[in-house]
This record gives structure tokens, sequence and C-alpha cells, in this order.
């Protein structure tokens, strides 16, 4: 192995990554005076929730009656009940404070005529547990509120003195022998230097792992890094069969028409021109959760009523809305229409398709963000120093299945979260640990490795091979039969990892070497994604299986834990929280009003 030197950088908090989560986590820190460093592999507002476009939702009730217990509602109900229901009121009740932290902060959001912030519907959102209207739930800066949450949220930690090592890519966790994360090891991109951050807590906020599909609606960046180095670390992924398809992606190209088009008017018809969606979902038509709108999709285009010459796609509908709402609400989408599908919008139907969109899965963790390491006895370990917020983590609040909107409110209040956890968890006066030397030897090898890798297989090549493979065998509808296909292809191509070629050996601007080490990240999680799919014999939330149509509340309601090593997966099961936080009596929800019931819209 090539010699390496390190610097060695000491903080009491290391968050990676400059998402939205990464931010709020980072100036929650901050704010407290935890000396905190991010580390992330783009600058901070070219994070991929700068595209969130909808919204982000919470019971303001700004523009009629709402309530967190709807809130909750709707949330337990869209996960299929497979959330943790004690994360899901977390999410709920805290979900309006931190709406008005951010307008505090800078937020800009879209208005109402008395000046109050402007709330859309999205899908899946309702009144009276269910029984009522569709709510207006969903905070929005015309189309564009990720891209405004990113830059205020990022202005504001500069504010705070956090300090960012921008372009820097974290490696693998740096572990005790007992099991304790002690920092991270990151190769700053742009001079090949390495960098050693000691930290008594490091978190992960590295957002999701899309790309290990062929058509999604992630940035190229959505590698599903953190997954990669808790799985690299022995410790356990959750939930990876459910990966959610947007309804709405741009035919072709991928990119995502939000569901906000919808909440605003639009809707989706066949080739007959029929408004399919009233036949499936009576009540919430085109407004019925992700999961349903897609099979509703997919099943129109088996069918035979798909449009376009292969008749392989939907139309969405927007030209009856009035051009004004279309300039002042959907700005950002009316333009991604003509760009991408050729498209003008106040004209023509945009031709859509369900894709890759958001993964349900990820690192285990509590409520407060703190990762788990679960064992029969102890399904709610705690890893000492070690959190994981955002898409990246698994708290889990989406189970099965996350309504639109839910993401970035996950987002803050988890990052928020986190930071209130960690002023009880660390000490600010305590010793920065000295990272484990075995760790830091053990990281380099892998990466020189790579970096010298001399086999056939360019990185390219194999990741094309794994998308297609993921595309094809885990897909909206799935059965025995692709999925058992899918666990034997996947692991042909996970073998393949062994024989990677990489051509570029600098470490300035080596991008080789980069997708690389993205891919052996985007490998364990797609591994764990079809695995863990094959394995589970029911249909719930975004895992809709063909051959056990039902959800089997008896024998799975439970989250799946998989253990990655190499092209093997170990699979494991610990119990979803039953529990709420508080009980009716102490102003929470009634257990009868959230009880498992057909999934209905
Ligand atoms: C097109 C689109 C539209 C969406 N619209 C909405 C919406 O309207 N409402 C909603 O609620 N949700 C929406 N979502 C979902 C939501 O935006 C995402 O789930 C969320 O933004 C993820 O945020 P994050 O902070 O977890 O990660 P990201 O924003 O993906 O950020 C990940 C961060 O980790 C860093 N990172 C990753 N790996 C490494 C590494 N190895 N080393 C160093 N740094 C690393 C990156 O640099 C980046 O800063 C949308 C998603 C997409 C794709």
């Amino acid at each position: 192995m090539a010699a390496y030197e390190y610097e060695v950088h000491e903080y009491d908090v290391v968050v990676v990554g400059a998402g939205g989560a990464g931010l709020r986590a980072t100036l929650g820190m901050a704010e407290q005076g935890l000396r905190t460093a991010c580390v992330t592999k783009v600058f901070p507002t070219r994070s991929h929730t700068v595209a969130a476009q909808g919204g982000i939702a919470a019971s303001l009730g700004n523009m009629g009656p709402d309530s967190w217990q709807w809130h909750m509602y709707d949330t337990v109900k869209g996960s299929d009940w497979l959330g943790d229901t004690d994360a899901m009121e977390y999410l709920a009740r805290e979900a309006p404070k931190a709406v008005y932290e951010l307008e505090h902060y800078g937020v800009p959001f879209s208005r109402t005529g008395d000046g109050k912030i402007y709330q859309r519907p999205f899908g899946g959102h309702t009144t009276e547990f269910g029984e009522g209207p569709p709510v207006q739930r969903t905070c929005a800066a015309a189309d564009r509120t990720g891209h405004a949450i990113l830059h205020t949220l990022y202005g504001q930690s500069l504010k705070q003195k956090a300090e960012f090592f921008i372009e820097y890519f974290a490696i693998d966790l740096l572990m005790s022998e007992d099991g304790r994360c002690q920092g991270v090891i990151a190769w700053k991109l742009d001079d090949g230097s390495l960098h050693v951050f000691a930290a008594k807590m490091v978190v992960l906020a590295t957002g999701g792992y899309g790309r290990a599909y062929f058509s999604a609606t992630s940035a190229h960046t959505c590698t599903g890094d953190g997954g990669g180095m808790v799985a690299r670390a022995g410790l356990p992924l959750q939930d990876m069969e459910f990966v959610q398809f947007h309804p709405t992606g741009i035919y072709g190209a991928g990119c995502l028409i939000t569901e906000g088009a919808r909440g605003e008017g639009g809707y989706l018809t066949n080739a007959e021109g029929e408004r399919f969606m009233e036949r499936y979902a009576p009540t919430y038509k085109d407004l019925a959760s992700r999961d349903v709108v897609s099979r509703c999709m997919t099943m129109e285009i088996r069918e035979g009523r798909g449009v376009g010459a292969h008749g392989d796609h939907i139309h969405l509908n927007l030209s009856h809305l009035p051009p004004e709402t279309l300039a002042e609400r959907l700005p950002g989408i009316s333009e991604s229409a003509r760009i991408f599908a050729g498209v003008d919008v106040t004209r023509e139907p945009i031709p859509v398709l369900p894709t890759v969109h958001y993964n349900m899965g990820g690192i285990p963790t509590n409520y407060w963000g703190e990762v788990l390491d679960p064992t029969p006895d102890h399904p709610d370990r705690v890893t000492p120093g070690l959190m994981a917020v955002g898409e990246a983590g698994c708290a889990s609040v989406h189970g099965a299945n996350r309504l639109g909107s839910n993401s970035l409110i996950d987002l803050v209040v988890f990052g928020r979260a986190a930071a209130i956890r960690a002023r009880k968890v660390v000490d600010p006066k305590s010793e920065v640990p000295t990272p484990n030397r075995a760790s830091i030897d053990k990281a380099l090898e892998r990466f020189d490795g790579l970096r010298y890798a001399n086999g056939t297989v360019a990185t390219a090549e194999l990741r094309l091979e794994m998308q297609k493979t993921m595309q094809a065998d885990a897909a909206v509808f799935r059965t025995d039969k692709t999925l058992a296909e899918g666990c034997e292809n996947m692991a042909g191509v996970a073998s393949k990892m062994d024989d990677l070629k990489v051509t570029d050996r600098s470490l300035i601007w080596n991008s080789d070497l980069m997708e690389t080490l993205e891919l052996t990240n985007l490998m364990p999680n797609a591994l764990a994604t079809i695995v863990s799919a094959e394995a589970r014999k029911e249909s719930r939330g975004a895992h809709a299986h063909e051959d056990y149509p039902d959800r089997d509340d008896e024998n799975w309601r439970k989250h799946s834990l998989s253990w990655v090593n190499g092209t093997d997966v170990t699979l494991a099961y610990r119990p979803v929280h039953l529990e709420p936080l508080t009980g009716q009596d102490a102003g929470g929800i009634d257990m009868k009003k959230i009880a498992p019931k057909a999934r209905v819209y």
C-alpha cells in the first residue's frame, strides 16, 4: 500500500452532509456552542434538498382547520402501519414549531392574502382522521421550497460559526474496538489530501440512494454513502425493501414534476382520456398516496391504456388551470416540462411515468437520531457516538411509504432533535477521542485498493448493470419470481466488485475513484433492498407483492434489518414501536383512531 499522511481535526460534533438534514443539525449543534464541523462532498446548496419543489408539511391550519393529531394519523396510515408510533407522534407534534423556526431564520415562504404562510394540498394529507376532505397542510415557497430552506440554513449555520469542509468525501467511519464511533476519515477532492475528523459525535446526513436505480428523480450524488459506511462498520440497515416511486417523473428524463401540480388541480389521464384515478380512489382521486397512484398508473399501462407510440406512459394535465396559477405557483415545473419534455403546460399534457424518488429505509435510529445496533434482546440498543438524520436515516416515520412533503419536515424536525439530544450526551468539556489506529488503517487500505484497482470491469459499466437490474427486478410490482431472480442477478453483479478497474491513479479531482467509492456504497444499499424485498411475503406500502397482495399484520408488522458483508446479506427483524409518546389523557393521540385498518383513499 502507498504511504498516506493525514491531517487530524478535533471537534465536538462532525456532521457528514449539508442537505436540509445536515444543515439543520449543524445549525442546532453550533447554536448550543458545540464545536461543529460539517463535511460535504458537494457545495451545501447543491445538495439534493435544493431540488425539493412541493413543500413541507406542518399542521399550521392557515388555510382551514388542521391538527397535529390529523397529521399524525395521515402519517401512520401513509406508512401502512410500519412507522414507529413514538417517532411519528414526535414528527407531527414538532412540525409547526420547526416550520416557524424556519420562517424566523428567514425562509421566504409564499404568503396568503393576509400574510400567513401559504399551504397547499398534497397526497394523503386529510382531515378528521381520514374521514374529512383533503387538507392544505404543505407549506411552500412557490415550487422551490427546498432551495429556499437550504440557502437559509446555510447562511444561518455560517452565522453560528459552524465550520464547513466543502468537497471533502467521507470514506469511512472510525470505530473503536468496542463499537463506539470516534470520527470519520475523508478525502479532500481538490488537492488529494486525507483528513481524520475525530469527534465525540458523528451525524450521518448523507441522503438517499436513488441512484441504485436506472430511472430516479434524485441527483447523481444520491449514492447512499452513509448506508455504505454503516454496513462496513458492521451495523444493519432497516426496511430497505421500501422504495418510493413518484407517480410523475418526466417520461424519459426522469426529472420530477411535483405532486404540488396535482395539489393545485392537475390530474392524470390514460390513452382514452379518462381520469382513471376516480375509479381507483373515489375519495381522494389524484391525491391518493404515492404508492397507490404509482400502482394505478402501472396497472393502466399494463392493461393497454398507456399513452404515446408505445403505450408506455401517462398524461398529467395542467392546461385547464389559469395561466396565472401556473406562473405563480408552479413556475419551476413549467420550465422543466418545456426543457425536458418539450411541452407547453398551458396547452398540452406532460408525459409522465412512476420514477424512483425516495428511500423509506435507511440507518435505523430512535426519534433522537441515535443510530441503533439492535440485538434480539435489545432491539433499541444505541451505538454510542453515532447519529443519522434525513433520508439516510430511518426513525422510522415513513414506514412502508412516505407522504409527500413529509421528508422536508423530517429533515428539520430530526436535524433539530439530534441537536437537542447532543446537548445531553455530548460534554463540551470532555476530551475528543483519539480514533482507533486499526480502523484508520483499514479505511486507508480499502481506499488504496480501489485507487489501484486493476481488474476488467469499468465502474460506470458495473453501475449501469446494477441500476438496470434493480429497475427490472425491484420495481413497482414484485413477484416471487422477479425477486428471486433479482437476488441472484444482484449477487452476480456485486461479485464483480472485486474485478473493478480504475484508470486514474491520481488523488486530485479523480472522479473515477470517487464514483468507484460511491459504487461501493450503492452496492450494499441495493443488495439489502432486493434481499429484504424477497423475504417479505406480504404487500405493504411501496412493497407491492403480486403473490401476496394483502398486508399481513400478524406476521409482518415488523422492521427488517439487513447486515451486508460483501455479497452476503443477513436478515433479522425488530418490533415496530406501537406506543405513542403521550396517551390521550395527556393531550396525545387516541390509539383507537390510529389502529390498523385497510388502507383506502
Ligand atoms: C426532485 C426531488 C423533489 C423533492 N421534493 C420534495 C418535496 O417537495 N417535499 C418533501 O418533503 N420532500 C421532497 N423530496 C425528498 C427530499 O427532498 C429528500 O428526501 C431530502 O432533501 C433529503 O435531504 P437530506 O438532507 O437527507 O440529503 P441531501 O439533500 O441529499 O444531502 C446529502 C448531503 O450529504 C453529502 N454527502 C453524501 N455523501 C457524502 C460523503 N461520502 N462525504 C461527504 N458528504 C457526503 C452531500 O454532499 C449532501 O450535502 C424531493 C426529492 C427529490 C429528489
